[in-house]
């Protein structure tokens, strides 16, 4: 029973570090008002409106380290999607703003508007208030961590948020943001994107249009990713053609910074543009580098019309263990983005149920915490900050 959570497999969970790699509650938080201290139910799973990244779930799953991203819509979904053309006319002003601001100074928007909400909430359970609380570098993330808070730290989907101005990098590396994901939905100046939504989610006509595989990084794009590398942003490949990722992995190697993945599955078992090949597995992971498994079927098994999907998370990193070895596995959610995640493992506070697993599947206590925690530590210390 997925619901059984074994003691020896809680007290692992307990005693080991737990980061998300990447999760959008700002998304619900800027979009709806939601709040970060009240426990929301999940809702249904493709409901935009639903909240899984809450204070009190990521405290029940014990959760220590969470990749908040932030993303902006892209313009050009206006263009693609006639609903949200027609939503936009009667939203408020703060949802006009997403589409009729500057990018860079929305994005820094949301980064505030997030973080001021952060400060604001609690959640107390026995003697022990959770918050989360932003880091700026590695040491911040322990020193959080003592006082038993959540480590956030600050990541940006979509490089669209540059705007095109190479000194946006250094401003957004100085407002504390550890990671940018390159590409997203659309062309965006900077990375070629595969599909991004299920066909399955391509509903009403939107994110319907090709994607050209052949097209790499731009030449912007490559001189953001040189200067994310130099100043030490991690660089995420997530949604970036493998074109794209080949240019970045080879300009990480060069610099000495680990490459990275933070929600995707493998191709091997979900033959995806978005996932990577055994060839691309072992290059990352000989960069040192890390992949995220992603909590979605579609990405990640060929069975994705299965509620389930613990099994599949397993089965995605036995398949990276064995081909770039546990060091380069780590876990990324995608929770409040635009996923579907599987019924048994549908918000945070189902988290020790994939320690158990693992543990159940043969991973060793020593590999679980890696894959949990300690190769996000290697992949933090060698690539945020100089
Ligand atoms: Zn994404």
């Amino acid at each position: 029973m997925a619901d059984a959570v074994s003691p020896q497999a809680q007290r692992l969970h307990d005693a080991s570090l737990i980061v998300d790699l990447h999760a959008h509650p700002s998304f619900k938080t800027y979009l709806w008002r939601k709040r970060l201290a009240d426990r929301h139910r999940p809702g249904g799973s493709l409901s935009p409106f639903s909240m899984r990244v809450d204070l009190p779930k990521m405290r029940d799953g014990g959760l220590n380290v969470l990749l908040s991203a932030i993303h902006l819509p892209e313009r050009a979904l206006l263009k693609d999607c006639g609903p949200i053309r027609l939503a936009k006319m009667f939203a408020p002003r703060r949802l006009k703003d997403l589409f009729d601001r500057n990018p860079f100074e929305q994005t820094m928007k949301m980064i505030d508007d997030f973080e001021s909400q952060a400060r604001l909430s609690y959640f107390s359970r026995d003697n022990v208030t959770t918050q989360l609380e932003f880091a700026m570098s590695g040491a911040d993330v322990d020193d959080i961590m003592s006082r038993h808070h959540i480590a956030a730290l600050h990541t940006i989907e979509g490089a669209h948020s540059l705007d095109g101005e190479i000194q946006n990098v250094r401003k957004f590396f100085d407002r504390g943001v550890a990671l940018i994901t390159l590409a997203h939905f659309y062309e965006n100046g900077v990375a070629a994107p595969v599909h991004g939504v299920p066909p399955g989610m391509r509903k009403l006509g939107c994110f319907d249009e090709p994607v050209d595989l052949s097209k790499g990084l731009t030449p912007f794009g490559r001189d953001a990713v040189e200067e994310m590398l130099d100043l030490g942003i991690l660089v995420d490949m997530t949604h970036c053609t493998k074109t794209a990722r080949d240019e970045v992995v080879s300009m990480a190697t060069a610099k000495s910074r680990p490459p990275v993945m933070t929600h995707v599955g493998v191709k091997a078992l979900a033959d995806r543009e978005m996932n990577p090949d055994d060839a691309e597995i072992r290059t990352i992971a000989d960069a040192g580098g890390l992949i995220g498994v992603i909590f979605m079927n579609y990405w990640i098994t060929e069975h994705h019309h299965t509620k389930p999907g613990l099994m599949f998370v397993v089965e995605t990193m036995k398949h990276l263990k064995q081909t770039g070895g546990v060091e380069c596995i780590g876990v990324g959610s995608d929770f409040d983005g635009f996923t579907d995640p599987p019924d048994d493992l549908k918000d945070p506070s189902q988290l020790p149920r994939l320690t158990d697993a693992l543990s159940r599947a043969g991973f060793t206590d020593d590999e679980i915490e890696q894959i949990w925690g300690r190769n996000f530590r290697r992949v933090l210390a060698g690539g945020w900050g100089r």
